[in-house]
């Protein structure tokens, strides 16, 4: 039992007695920024291709913990994210396939390249690790996996050194701003073999030739302008499929992937935005 003065102490601390944690993504309520983007004077409307992965003909991509086809994801997240791109008035977005469209990957770049755009982003979701059935449904048959979540962003080594240079600049600056925004990054365990960690910044992973099950990635390496994959998170992981529906994760991710945009298309300016920004 507390004395009086001691109760009265206690009460009139600011400093809480027991801090509830916060909780860690992808939990309920883990805290994620919307950033104010910034651009640059001078960096005018640039083109963004956005390649809503899959929906070619016989792929269809991975089957979510809630059995959603990842294209039908992907270009859920597609469309989402070029209306909030489009609302800055810096960027121009085009979609690679409609509701329905089976569009083949090398018309996607084709497309791209005509129209002369600046980056190609592909969006993706991942599924990782083994798996163990789940019935999100009563019926329902999918797969679910809750030990892999976060987003990975990959670039391919296979161009010039000039263009490369291009691609892990756009990758890394994505990655960053994610990050900061308070999306978990990937530790990319099941990617042993396939893609080598980019060690100038975590959650990015480089498609690499000396890999020994290196992927050669269509949409990673054939475009001439940068272009890289995000895998916007685990699939099979229950809590972060549901983040993945919630308003406040589809505004983070499209102000983190605006300012990286920036960064990587602006790179002068978004280092002197730095350096003035520091006290
Ligand atoms: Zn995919």
């Amino acid at each position: 039992m507390l004395g009086l003065g001691a109760a009265r102490a206690l009460a009139e601390s600011t400093v809480p007695l027991t801090v509830a944690p916060t909780p860690a993504w992808p939990a309920p309520g883990a805290p994620l920024s919307v950033a104010r983007v910034r651009f640059p004077e001078g960096f005018g409307k640039r083109r963004i291709y956005l390649d809503a992965g899959h929906g070619a003909q016989g792929n269809t991509g991975n089957k979510s913990v809630t059995c959603e086809d990842e294209e039908a994801f992907t270009l859920r997240i597609a469309e989402d994210l070029a209306r909030r791109l489009e609302a800055t008035g810096h960027f121009q977005v085009r979609i690679s396939r409609k509701p329905g469209e089976r569009v083949p990957y090398p018309s996607r770049i084709n497309a791209a390249r005509k129209w002369n755009a600046h980056v190609l982003l592909s969006l993706h979701s991942d599924a990782r690790g083994m798996a163990m059935p789940w019935e999100p449904a009563p019926g329902q048959q999918c797969y679910r996996q809750d030990t892999s979540p976060g987003f990975s962003v990959l670039w391919s080594e296979e161009a010039e050194v000039p263009l490369q240079n291009r691609r892990a600049g756009l990758a890394r600056a994505i990655a960053r701003h994610l990050g900061q925004a308070g999306f978990r990054h990937y530790d990319g365990m099941d990617y042993t073999g396939l893609y080598a960690a980019d060690s100038a910044q975590a959650g990015v992973f480089v498609s690499r030739v000396s890999e020994p099950t290196h992927r050669r990635i269509f949409v990673l390496r054939r475009p001439t302008f940068p272009s890289v994959i995000i895998e916007t998170h685990h699939a099979l992981d229950f809590e972060e499929a549901a983040r993945w529906r919630e308003e406040r994760t589809l505004e983070a991710f499209a102000a983190a992937v605006a300012q990286g945009l920036v960064d990587a298309l602006a790179p002068a300016a978004a280092s002197a935005a730095n350096a003035t920004a520091r006290p």
